[in-house]
């Protein structure tokens, strides 16, 4: 059974203020007064894992012990079957030191060129205590990529990743209905029911 979350003070340990304004959207409800891990002037840490699930439990550590308070850090990436699973546990990393990610989504585009454009978003959430408990939950989003990029209300690769059932790429569709079905609502809601419920 996993370890239940008393405290509500969470650090939010990411540097992405994308990510930092959807994990907080998903967290606020249930009452959380949520701090960052760039207003804790952590430093970030190197994600050297092999697997979503690694990097994800390494930062949430890396902050709950920095911090001395529970954390929760998330990694997730776009993954490409017919790319061998490119980008995925280096897709911030194809977006360059700038983080600009019209030429990341160009090269996926150009890399896949004729060939099957099914892709996931996935994410693994871990939360971390100071004494190094971890637990781990997992979603993931299914879809396929479309050209040219459409709409600018995420981040990331949300202008070309069309999720299945839908018509919008994540880039068009308003936050709550991205919130409804993505890979991070999805291991949000297994950590919610594991972790507070
Ligand atoms: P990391 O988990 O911080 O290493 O980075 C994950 C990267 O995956 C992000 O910078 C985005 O490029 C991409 N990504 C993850 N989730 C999403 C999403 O919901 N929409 C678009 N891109 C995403």
């Amino acid at each position: 059974m996993a370890r239940r979350l008393s405290e509500n003070k969470l650090v939010v340990a990411s540097h992405n203020p994308g990510k930092v304004r959807e994990i907080s959207a998903l967290l606020k409800p249930h009452g959380f007064s949520l701090i960052s891990a760039a207003d804790l002037n952590l430093p970030e840490p190197i994600e050297t894992g092999t697997t979503f699930a690694e990097n994800a439990r390494l930062k949430a550590l890396a902050a709950a012990t920095g911090a001395n308070l529970p954390a929760v850090a998330d990694d997730s990436g776009l993954v490409v079957p017919a790319l061998d699973g490119a980008p995925g546990i280096y897709s911030a990393r194809w977006a360059g030191p700038g983080k600009d990610f019209k030429p990341a989504m160009k090269k996926v585009m150009d890399k896949l060129g004729k060939k099957d454009r099914s892709a996931y978003f996935f994410c693994a959430l871990a939360v971390a205590w100071p004494d190094r408990h971890v637990e781990v939950f997992e979603g993931r989003v299914e879809g396929a990529l479309t050209w040219p990029m459409r709409g600018d209300k995420g981040f990331g690769y949300d202008p070309i990743f069309v999720p299945k059932g839908h018509d919008m790429t994540f880039g068009e569709m308003e936050p709550v209905k991205k919130h409804a079905i993505s890979h991070r609502a999805e291991a949000f809601k297994k950590f919610i029911a594991a972790c507070l419920a």
